[in-house]
């Protein structure tokens, strides 16, 4: 898809988006989890109106684009260093790194605390806290499914297997022989985000698809499903 870029600028700050003319009475503004800001506008309406339109609601795009570049793997360049925060089930936490041994991290008192063994090297540091989130993740994608298979129980579906990875594009994906795959990265979003994505991949243990059927039952199980996803901003590619 390719629209016309255009800007506005907002303070000190100026927003590029992606200008589509669609049918459709109002205008819709959506911030993808890349940054990319696409606004679809009913056809005939002037640069003017719109401009309009994205100024009033700029303080919100600038907090989605804030909102997803803690996410973003791709953009915010970390450097596990003291005092830097990291986020943990949709919260921020600060880093409080010390040189104990054992290496490990500990999660307390609204501060990851991590005991570098020693070496605070940031690539251990980063060794250390990324593997602190893998182990973390099983756990709460576990939780998740936990919380999110009675639905599905109920159509007699067979329970998919847990996979997670490190995965650019996607938040997670269902194989044909019920293996479900959730990026690692999801643990650092709210868990009804989790839950969100979880139930996603499972309605696709139905549909394969994205068919009116798929929405339909994903409607069905979690009806405020566009809410979360909002929430999230997930573009699945
Ligand atoms: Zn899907």
């Amino acid at each position: 898809m390719n629209g016309e870029l255009k800007s506005v600028s907002y303070g000190k700050r100026v927003i590029d988006y992606n200008l589509f003319y669609v049918d459709r009475k109002t205008l819709e503004i959506a911030v993808h989890p890349d940054g990319e800001i696409i606004i679809k506008a009913p056809v005939g309406s002037t640069l003017e109106a719109i401009e309009r339109k994205v100024l009033k609601r700029s303080r919100w795009i600038i907090r989605q684009l804030n909102y997803f570049n803690q996410f973003n793997p791709r953009t915010p360049e970390r450097l596990y260093i003291g005092g830097e925060t990291h986020l943990y089930l949709g919260r921020q936490y600060r880093l409080k790194i010390n040189n104990d041994i054992p290496k490990c991290v500990k999660l307390s008192r609204g501060l990851f605390q991590v005991s570098s063994g020693n070496n605070n090297d940031p690539m251990v540091v980063k060794k250390l806290l990324e593997s602190w989130y893998v182990e973390r993740a099983f756990f709460q994608f576990n939780d998740s499914i936990d919380r999110c298979w009675p639905a599905f129980a109920a159509l007699g579906l067979t329970r998919p297997r847990l996979r997670i990875k490190r995965m650019k594009k996607r938040w997670g994906s269902l194989s044909k022989n019920g293996i479900i795959t959730l990026n690692t990265e999801l643990v650092k979003a709210p868990k009804e985000c989790i839950d969100y994505v979880v139930t996603h991949e499972l309605c696709h243990l139905n549909h394969h698809d994205h068919s009116p059927e798929f929405y339909n039952l994903l409607e069905r199980v979690l009806p405020n499903w566009e809410k979360i996803k909002h929430k999230l901003e997930l573009t699945l590619v």
